[in-house]
């Protein structure tokens, strides 16, 4: 009871008197048994209308709207007649103050509402886009992005993130590649875990953390043909083995709550898969938080065709969902249900009670303005500490993908002509879903490439082209503000322009690639190249004979075969964030040395997607075939298996040198574990960061397992000349996976341990697991 005593007046006597009272539980027909909170919820409960109940499990957005259409109106009404249970998009700890005022003065039980938001990489203060980040190997510092990220955000009013955004995919046309972790399992839970921890901290009530939400649950990463929204259709030992782990690790790790995908799974859409929601989320991985939909996901449902609004409405609930976003299927149809028989009041109540639960961790109910601290806006903010740890996430994930002759660094001398569309654009440099960033505040690439270079070098610049030939696919991939103004000059005189400049140059740096919101949701692309327009300006800037460094901007693995034929240089930037052009150039002044790994494979072209390097060998593998074809095997005519650049892959200024893989045993106990370890050595002229990387294949198994799956990685750092010896432990969960029982398993037999730079990691040593 000593929270008692710390109850803000706000609240009302009478509905703090009932709270707080203990003897009113027997009313509440739903359980809250083990909930530290269950008496106070289940008093708050026993004094709820149905119709107070059924809007607490409704999410309108405020207005802000950034995707889709909103049902939604007259919401100050809504919160006074308790029709709403909390509000996203709202940005400022004013209008959240003043929106909480509403539910704690004028609706009838004074509940205070939850205000949710996509900071998905960072607040105002913009960290690379997700797809970038992994690319660091970081775990301490993407846990410390989505800190950062939590602190922002909650001096400016928020409590609940819809982020981490966990989803699988190994389809670089899907544009939603660009907000997740990547391809592999492993790693994606690595990172799920990490964000859960950075949002939500070890202290939910403080006020500088927030709640997270792990997302979408479930598959959303595999629409056939890439393109959003669209069907998914998966074998539940694929689902298993290789898509739910990143989910199951942010439940693992405590996640507050859950968004339902958009797709179907197995016939039946998620928002109203009971399979889904209910039987794997809850009774087999035991989430005790709560569920919300997507952005109208239930009213979408009526699309799928799987029922009227009514009906998908009950579905959802019965399923598992708890929270509505902006669909109004539960608020304008539960009722309803109710009176027919087609919902108990235990489904609603067991939904009502996480969202109270989930208010109550918040401490919301001690004080339902603790998130807005108009101090804390003004002062911890887009700070400058926190825009110098943007500048150095962003730099950590770049992606080193060629440096023919050790071009990169460039010397702090003579003369750079900066060319490309993405050269001098502030508003494009935080990437997609950056909702609060303020993108004219971004540092633009010629910007940051003057400052870091000081007086020594002198700087042209010129556009070059515009993104794309063709004006009205311009305007699809340049919205919510994020424009790269159209030039009133014709191709050829900006072409004419940029290589005037390139002519008095020494170097070139082409700024190239997509837009922000080239990819993202709803941003699905059938051609994986560089807009013609750019490969064009490319191509000529090349015929200059000058050397050319190429940037390249993308929320997406690029189809860059001609470009990796011909450009000594590539630097794959993504969307750095808010320091993007000072980021971009530490990299290319050599103030850092690169170190980041790609988490998604890079295609030769789009006919090989989905491309992915831990899939199964087939019965007519062909093995490496590096241009070779052979009849009846697995391959295709026209262009070999391998991609473009694998998993894992990433270049330093540096060279790592790989030697005496040993491991400490050649049989393994399931009860016991094995150690490997490896000697990495700095043998180039640089110090580097490298993330050395295990992978393991299970030779022999009931199903068919992967060539390869990582099971390891450290990212050291190691000075020139340096050798590091590098250990990993294997125990028997790491040898796990799902079997056709889909009973979580080790099967005795031979393992091979693969460690190296990359998922090509050739060194290989085998054991024997023995039971
Ligand atoms: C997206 C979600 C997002 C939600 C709220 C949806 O369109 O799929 O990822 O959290 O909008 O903005």
């Amino acid at each position: 009871m000593t929270k008692l005593t710390k109850i803000n007046s706000i609240l009302s006597c009478i509905f703090a008197a009932v709270i707080f009272s203990c003897n009113t539980s027997q009313n509440s027909p739903a359980k809250t048994s083990g909930n530290p909170f269950g008496k106070q919820v289940d008093s708050i409960l026993s004094l709820m209308t149905v119709e107070e109940k059924i809007g607490q499990l409704n999410l309108p957005s405020s207005g802000d709207i950034t995707t889709g259409q909103a049902k939604s109106s007259n919401i100050a009404k809504k919160i006074e007649e308790g029709k709403v249970g909390g509000l996203f998009n709202i940005k400022s700890a004013a209008k959240i103050r003043d929106v909480q005022k509403i539910a704690i003065e004028k609706s009838r039980l004074k509940i205070p509402l939850l205000f949710g938001m996509d900071v998905i990489h960072g607040y105002e203060t913009t960290f690379p886009i997700p797809l970038g980040l992994s690319c660091s190997w970081d775990m301490e510092m993407i846990k410390k992005t989505a800190q950062m990220a939590a602190q922002e955000a909650t001096a400016d009013g928020i409590n609940w993130t819809f982020s981490p955004m966990v989803d699988i995919s190994r389809d670089p046309r899907w544009g939603r590649v660009s907000e997740g972790s990547g391809e592999d399992p492993y790693l994606g839970s690595e990172i799920a875990k990490a964000m859960v921890h950075g949002y939500q901290g070890d202290d939910l009530t403080k006020n500088n953390t927030m709640l997270a939400c792990v997302k979408h649950f479930a598959l959303y990463g595999a629409p056939e043909a890439g393109r959003d929204y669209n069907t998914v259709d998966m074998s539940k030992i694929r689902m298993y083995n290789e898509y739910l782990p990143p989910y199951q690790a942010a439940v693992d790790a405590g996640v507050g709550s859950v968004m339902a995908s958009f797709n179907e799974i197995d016939g039946i859409p998620a928002t109203g898969n009971k399979w889904l929601l209910t039987d794997l989320l809850r009774n087999h991985w035991g989430f005790n938080g709560f569920v919300v939909t997507d952005y109208t996901g239930i009213e979408e449902m009526v699309y799928h065709g799987v029922g009227d609004f009514q009906q998908v409405s009950a579905q959802a609930l019965t399923a598992g969902v708890d929270m509505d976003m902006v669909s109004d299927g539960f608020l304008t149809t539960l009722k309803k249900s109710l009176d027919e028989g087609k919902i108990s009041i235990n489904d609603i109540d067991a939904a009502v009670k996480r969202i109270l639960t989930a208010k109550f961790e918040l401490g919301l109910f001690e004080d339902p303005y603790k998130y807005c601290d108009e101090t804390r806006t003004k002062t911890e903010i887009f700070t400058k500490e926190n825009r110098d740890f943007a500048r150095k996430v962003a730099s950590g994930s770049m992606v080193l993908l060629k440096n023919d002759n050790q071009l990169l660094p460039l010397k702090k001398s003579g003369t750079i002509a900066l060319i490309g569309p993405l050269a001098n654009n502030a508003v494009n440099m935080a990437g997609t879903w950056s909702v609060a960033t303020k993108q004219d505040l971004s540092n633009p690439l010629l910007e940051g490439l003057k400052t870091v270079a000081g007086e020594g070098v002198h700087v042209l610049y010129a556009k070059g082209s515009n993104l794309d030939y063709d004006l009205a696919f311009e305007k699809r991939a340049t919205m919510f503000g994020k424009t790269i103004p159209r030039d009133g000059r014709t191709d050829k005189q900006l072409l004419d322009e940029a290589l005037a400049m390139a002519s008095k140059s020494d170097v070139i740096v082409a700024a190239l690639g997509e837009s922000a919101e080239m990819s993202g949701e709803s941003s699905s692309r059938t051609n994986l190249q560089i807009p013609q327009v750019q490969k064009d300006l490319l191509n000529a800037l090349l015929k200059t004979g000058k050397p050319v460094v190429l940037v390249l901007f993308t929320g997406r693995p690029l189809a860059i075969v001609e470009e990796n034929a011909k450009v000594p240089a590539i630097l794959n930037v993504w969307f750095p964030g808010s320091e993007a052009g000072l980021a971009i150039s530490d990299v290319l002044f050599g103030a850092v040395n690169p170190s980041g790994k790609l988490t998604a494979t890079f295609p030769m072209n789009v006919g090989q997607v989905p491309i992915f390097y831990n899939h199964k060998n087939t019965g007519r593998p062909l093995g490496n075939n590096e241009g070779r074809f052979e009849k009846f095997k697995s391959n295709y005519l026209d262009v070999r298996n391998e991609p473009l650049y694998p998993f894992g892959y990433g270049l330093s200024y540096t060279t790592f040198d790989y030697s005496n893989l040993k491991l400490s045993a050649t049989e393994m106990n399931v009860s016991g574990s094995i150690e490997a370890s490896v000697d990495v050595t700095n043998s180039g002229n640089y110090d580097g960061k490298e993330v050395i990387q295990l992978y393991i294949r299970d030779v022999v198994g009931s199903v068919t397992r992967p060539v390869k799956e990582l099971k390891g990685f450290q990212k050291v750092e190691i000075k020139k000349g340096e050798t590091k010896t590098v250990t990993f432990k294997l125990t028997e969960s790491d040898l796990k996976f799902y079997n056709s029982n889909l009973d979580f398993v080790s099967e005795p037999g031979m393992f091979q341990v693969f460690v190296g730079t990359d998922s090509n990691a050739k060194l290989m040593k085998e054991f024997e697991l023995t039971k």
